[in-house]
């Protein structure tokens, strides 16, 4: 299963890929986590990305897309992945049916997860008490939210108008959202 998960900040995709990975036994992929493992790590990739990742913006089509394309000819990534961050804008989600055209492995199904710009806000505030992350501050977290209704919103529609779009409501427990998931990527089920 090539799945994507699409969701502004906050939505729970990082905490539903997490879980989807153990049942679907594939890796899950977050441009995120491996833009801030650069940046621990002080690779030139991460020294790049890391003002522009605490202020919120994103980082340059062409580093994410290289460093993407790395990371799904890992092995591990040949039976299926879940792809949560990627894409965030049309430019990204045209490469990236470019690329899973070139390596013959075309997705299979986006995912999105809805939830409300108000709960959005609280849940990230919250987080940003817990996890400290440098992108969770009050002005970053605007600036996020933005970047996300301007340039990601858009891919939403792109992949309804290609039929490979879920839309499910991404309020409720951990477990309730998992469940709709889980039934909305079962095998014999309308994508729409
Ligand atoms: P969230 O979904 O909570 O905003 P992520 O962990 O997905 O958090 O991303 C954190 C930051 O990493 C983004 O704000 C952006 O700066 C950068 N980033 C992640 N994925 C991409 C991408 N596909 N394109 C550009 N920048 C990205």
């Amino acid at each position: 299963m090539r799945l994507v998960l699409l969701g502004a900040p906050g939505s729970g995709k990082g905490t539903q890929a997490a879980r989807l990975r153990e049942h679907l036994q594939v890796p899950h992929i977050s441009t995120g986590e491996l833009l801030r493992a650069a940046v621990a790590a002080g690779t030139p990739l991460g020294v790049q990305a890391k003002s522009v990742m605490e202020s919120g913006g994103l980082v340059s089509d062409d580093i994410v897309l290289g460093m993407l394309e790395e990371r799904l000819l890992r092995p591990d990534a040949a039976d299926g992945f879940i792809l949560d961050g990627y894409p965030r804008n049309l430019v990204q989600a045209r490469a990236l049916d470019a690329l899973l055209a070139k390596i013959r492995q075309p997705m299979d199904i986006a995912v999105q997860l809805d939830v409300a710009q108000d709960l959005l806000v609280s849940r990230l505030s919250g987080r940003a008490h817990v996890e400290g992350r440098a992108d969770d501050s009050p002005e970053a977290v605007r600036k996020r939210l933005s970047v996300y209704e301007e340039q990601t919103a858009p891919v939403v529609d792109y992949y309804r108008n290609t039929g490979k779009l879920a839309c499910l409501d991404g309020v409720g427990s951990v477990d309730e959202v998992f469940i709709r998931i889980v039934e909305a990527i079962s095998p014999g089920k309308d994508v729409g």
